[in-house]
C-alpha cells in the first residue's frame, strides 16, 4: 500500500496499485501549476486509487487533462487524461515516502529549462514518454 496527501494534511489517499511510469516531467503545464522546475509522478490504475480523507480541487489544464489539488494547502496531487481513463498520474513527492518510487526517465525535456543539469544515466524522452522521442 501506498500512502500519501497534500502538505497541510487536509488530503489524503491512498493506492494499492503497482505503480507503473514513473517519470519526471518537464512539461511547462507541470512546471507553471506548481511551481516547479520539473515534476515526478507515477501511475496507478484509477479503480485502484482511493481518497481517505478530504476533497481536492480540479480543474483542467488543457481540454483533456485535468489536475487536483489541495484547495487549502495547494499541493498538487493528481493528473487524469480523457483518452487513459483508466490510469491515474499521482505526484511522487506527495507520497509519505516517496523514496519508494524513485523516477526511471525524463519526460518532455524538449521543454526543460536550460539552468536544470540532469546528471542521472536514465532515459530521456522529448515530448511525451515513449520509445519514438527518445533522446537517451
Ligand atoms: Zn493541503
Ligand atoms: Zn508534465
Amino acid at each position: 500500500m501506498l500512502n500519501g496527501g497534500c502538505f497541510c494534511g487536509a488530503i489524503r489517499y491512498e493506492t494499492a496499485g503497482t505503480p507503473f511510469q514513473l517519470t519526471n516531467c518537464h512539461c511547462s503545464i507541470c512546471r507553471r501549476t506548481t511551481g516547479a522546475a520539473f515534476v515526478t509522478w507515477f501511475s496507478v490504475p484509477r479503480s485502484e486509487f482511493r481518497l481517505v480523507q478530504g476533497t481536492p480541487t480540479r480543474f483542467r489544464s488543457t481540454a483533456k487533462g485535468m489536475r487536483s489539488f489541495c484547495p487549502r494547502c495547494g499541493t498538487q496531487l493528481t493528473f487524469e487524461h480523457d483518452d487513459t481513463a483508466d490510469e491515474i498520474d499521482v505526484t511522487t513527492c506527495s507520497l509519505d515516502d516517496p523514496e519508494r518510487l524513485p523516477p526511471e526517465d525524463h519526460a518532455h525535456t524538449s521543454s526543460r529549462l536550460r539552468w536544470v543539469k540532469v546528471s542521472d544515466d536514465l532515459p530521456a524522452y522529448r515530448e511525451a514518454r515513449d520509445e519514438r522521442g527518445k533522446t537517451a
